[in-house]
């Protein structure tokens, strides 16, 4: 994977480049962008192709619309927002083939930007039109493809991979670099030793990921609801905790595999369960510690990992050189269930290992903690990057040149 071309390796000077970037940004009720984090994480790709002498003609999806009568999604206010932090007009096309974006595109000059409208007002974009990906190249006159978009990465659309066939440069931004470099070389040859947290709610979800990570790290560290699948597996009662019977198998061969490969695999020792969880008020009632060896009660649930079990998983945690998490120790979206999430992220900051964080609800808690800024990198991809852990080609890298 190292051996993807970034815009670092090809000279894109005069080059008109079609640039796929992350621009779904969440909107308040007021219709004004409530989080511009996407626009300001696209910037320094941006900035580096026009410092090249490149002109930029923007691609990128927003939201879920139906049809192109879906105003709701349309990109004109990131045009404008963007404009903003770039210092220099960015104009926008309220399409993204046609002679509209013909006759923009003809005039561009290097230093120039353009934003196409949100790409999947055609739904050709999901389908991967060749045709359409065709267009997209051949009416703004395309020299080059940037994909700068690791979110959807993963999928095989129009923007992220088809357009990759109709030019002769196709290379990663910065993003996907960063990405490409911290979940795929740092975990492939890892500082030992590497340790790997592993929690969230399903066995399911992450049986593929925790197989493949079995292959390159010295120790897996289980947390979640996930490991309550693995206490039946160990012959324990669950209690009313939130587990995968029909996974037991699953969980098992896991295990199975760890100490074949000489994995230290450590399961909670103690689970903090709790009696009543009520969602809807963030709270639980009672919440107390027990043994693993003692199983869960019925009528009980775990919420967390125990004292002990953070205690153990801080020493391994402090001892590693490489660490990589995906999916929380417990129900954090609940303050008093939050405890062993966040005590494994202070844990992960305290380290001073080179620390990777990836998962939607991972990367959430990991803010919520406090400790975000300790850590050494934060994936943005959430399905993109639990596709790219267990293994998967995505792809929106599959298509870019290899050095
Ligand atoms: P990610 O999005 O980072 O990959 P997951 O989606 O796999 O993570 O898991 C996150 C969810 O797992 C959170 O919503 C959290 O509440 C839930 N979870 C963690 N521990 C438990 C538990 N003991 N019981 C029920 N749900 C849990
Ligand atoms: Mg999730």
């Amino acid at each position: 994977m190292s051996q993807i071309k970034t815009i670092k390796d090809v000279d894109l000077k005069g080059k008109k480049v079609f640039v796929r970037v992350d621009f779904n940004v969440p909107f308040d009720n007021t219709g004004a962008i409530s989080d511009d984090t996407r626009i300001v994480a696209a910037l320094p790709t941006l900035k580096y192709l026009l410092d090249e002498g490149a002109s930029l003609v923007l691609a990128s999806h927003l939201g879920r619309p139906k049809s192109k009568e879906d105003k709701q999604f349309s990109l004109a206010p990131v045009a404008k927002a963007l404009s903003e932090k770039l210092g220099k007009p960015v104009t926008f096309v309220d399409d993204c083939i046609g002679e509209k974006v013909k006759e923009v595109c003809s005039k561009m000059k290097p230093g120039d930007v353009v934003l196409l409208e949100n790409s999947r007002f055609y739904p050709e974009e999901k389908k991967n039109n060749p045709e359409f990906a065709k267009k997209l190249i051949e009416d703004t006159g395309a020299e080059a493809f940037v994909n700068d978009a690791f979110g959807t990465a993963h999928r095989a659309h129009a923007t992220t991979a088809g357009v990759a066939a109709f030019v002769p440069v196709k290379v990663a931004g910065l993003l996907i670099a960063k990405e490409l470099e911290f979940l795929g070389e740092k975990t492939a040859n890892p500082e030992r030793p590497f340790t790997v947290i592993l929690g969230g709610s399903k066995v399911s979800d992450k049986i593929t990921v925790i197989d493949a990570l079995l292959d390159k790290c010295d120790a897996m560290l289980i947390g979640g609801a996930m490991a309550y699948t693995f206490g039946l597996a160990l012959g324990k009662n669950m209690g009313d905790s939130l587990v995968e019977a029909d996974k037991v198998d699953l969980a098992k061969a896991a295990m199975e595999k760890a100490k074949a490969k000489g994995v230290k695999f450590l399961l909670p020792v103690d689970n903090m369960v709790a009696e009543h969880i009520d969602f809807a008020n963030a709270s639980v009632s009672p919440l107390k510690d027990v043994k693993c060896a003692d199983g869960i009660d019925n009528g009980w649930s775990g919420v967390d990992i125990g004292p002990e079990t953070i205690e153990l998983y801080r020493k391994q945690i402090l001892g590693s050189k490489t660490v990589l998490w995906n999916g929380p120790m417990g129900i954090f979206e609940i303050k008093e269930c939050a405890k062993g999430t966040f005590a494994i992220a202070e844990a992960v900051a305290e380290s001073g290992a080179i620390s990777i964080i990836g998962g939607g609800d991972s990367v959430k808690a990991i803010k919520k903690s406090g400790y975000a800024n300790k850590v050494s990198f934060i994936s943005t991809g959430g399905g993109a990057t639990l596709e790219f852990l267990e293994g998967k080609e995505l792809p929106g890298v599959a298509v870019l040149d290899r050095k």
